[in-house]
């Protein structure tokens, strides 16, 4: 049999509880469809993960961090409970265990496969991750198949990788943060370094995140962008754990992890990097200027006093273009995600070269009826976070409701 629903949303982190609270709000019928349990994804963090950002940037409609550390950064199994408070706390109509194995547009709607069901539904939010699949580097083959091999998404612990040298290959948040914990497990760690932005954690008393929202920072937009590429780039370098730190090029090479530049293969018994850690340094020290620069005026314009903030040292890019494999132990992909929705969604003309819904406000520019929520740089830098993400699911859920009047009348 075939079930007819008003509206599906696909997901059951935060973006798609969020986006059910506004429906739920605006009394639209509809269910929450999640192949796993709710926040599946952070379940699957790796064990010592916490937030980045402070506690008080969760703010989802209807659910604002309210606990004992506004200025803490939640672990993984806190960050669960409060994605598990947060459906309980409105009933959300959440299916678990239920995977969307194909979508297919219809005549009036959507026809969405599942493992045991069919449903059709006039409305579909798709809110199936920000960050859908990990990308590993050309080359990443050349790596012989008896070298252990994780990435982020499967990483648990340092004491879970067998014994010998660790090679992070990405030097984002993620990969700073794996790097920085193998080290402190004793581990011999090598990082290959590209292009990725950093600042100090704190400035002025306040957590740079509070710098990020009041700055405007947040709510860039990606046509402010340089190239619509340019959404690939990471985030800035830093740490929550520990109740949050500096962690960046300079702290990790200072702790001891070899600096490495981009990798580029694997060649007799050799691992080779490019010769580029200098460049990579500069584009990341470039940006940090930038965003010191934003809270030096910010400060400014609020009267503030001038915030004393450090120019970057300098730097030494002077690091080793190769490694000897047979000392390695581990390799660690960290080299950032992509969208994978072309995989089950079977919406011709909806994505672009990237893999990115072609959208306005969430609303597929192809496809009447089908919507997207939880996207990096959807409408916002902001829009795949914590702070941001409820700002789009009242716009989307907003349209799915004013779709399904117009349907009844
Ligand atoms: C390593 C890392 C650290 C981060 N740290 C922070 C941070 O400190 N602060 C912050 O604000 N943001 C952070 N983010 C960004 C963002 O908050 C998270 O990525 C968050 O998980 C995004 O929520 P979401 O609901 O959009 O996606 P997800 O949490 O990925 O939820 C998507 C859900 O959809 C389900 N799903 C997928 N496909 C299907 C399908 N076909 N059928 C049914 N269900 C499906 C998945 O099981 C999953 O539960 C971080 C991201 C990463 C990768």
């Amino acid at each position: 049999m075939t079930e007819q629903i008003l509206a599906v949303v696909i997901g059951g982190g935060q973006a798609g509880l969020a986006t059910s609270h506004e429906l739920t709000q605006m009394n639209v019928e509809h269910v929450v469809l999640e192949r796993g349990r709710v926040a599946q994804t952070w379940r699957g963090r790796w064990d010592s993960f916490c937030l980045v950002t402070p506690n008080w940037f969760c703010r989802l409609p209807g659910h604002h961090y309210d606990g004992p550390e506004p200025d803490g950064f939640m672990p993984r199994d806190d960050i669960v409970g409060y994605l598990e408070r947060y459906a309980e706390r409105y009933r959300a109509p959440v299916r678990e265990n239920v995977e969307v194995s194909s979508l297919n547009p219809t005549d009036d709607g959507f026809l969405l496969r599942t493992q045991d069901s069919e449903i059709r539904a006039r409305s579909v939010v798709v809110s199936t991750g920000a960050y859908q699949r990990s990308s590993l580097p050309a080359g990443a083959a050349d790596l012989p198949p008896d070298l252990y091999q994780v990435d982020v998404d499967g990483y648990r612990n340092p004491n879970e990788l067998p014994d010998g040298d660790v090679l992070v290959i990405g030097s984002g948040q993620s990969g700073c943060q794996i790097a920085e914990e193998c080290l402190e497990a004793g581990r011999e760690v090598f990082l290959s370094c590209g292009r990725a932005p950093w600042a100090y954690r704190r400035v002025a008393d306040h957590d740079v995140t509070w710098w990020g929202a009041e700055t405007g920072f947040l709510d860039a937009t990606l046509e402010s962008l340089p190239t619509p590429a340019a959404r690939l780039a990471a985030n800035f370098q830093a740490s929550g754990r520990g109740g949050g730190h500096d962690l960046h090029y300079r702290t990790l090479r200072a702790a001891g992890v070899t600096l490495l530049g981009h990798f580029e293969g694997v060649d007799g018994g050799q691992v080779r990097f490019a010769d580029d850690l200098g460049e990579s340094v500069a584009w990341g020290d470039e940006r940090h200027v930038q965003i010191m620069d934003m809270i030096r005026e910010e400060a400014r314009e609020r009267g503030m006093a001038p915030p004393d903030i450090p120019a970057p040292e300098p730097f030494d890019p002077n690091c080793p273009t190769s490694i000897d494999i047979s000392k390695l132990g581990a390799v660690v992909f960290a080299g950032g995600y992509r969208p994978n929705y072309q995989t089950w969604m079977n919406t011709p003309g909806a994505f672009d070269k990237m893999g990115f819904p072609i959208h306005s406000q969430g609303a597929s520019s192809a496809f009447p009826g089908l919507y997207f929520v939880g996207v990096h740089f959807l409408r916002k830098r902001k829009s795949s976070l914590l702070y941001g993400v409820g700002e789009d699911a009242t716009i989307v859920a907003t349209q799915v409701a004013t779709a399904g009047q117009l349907t009844s009348t």
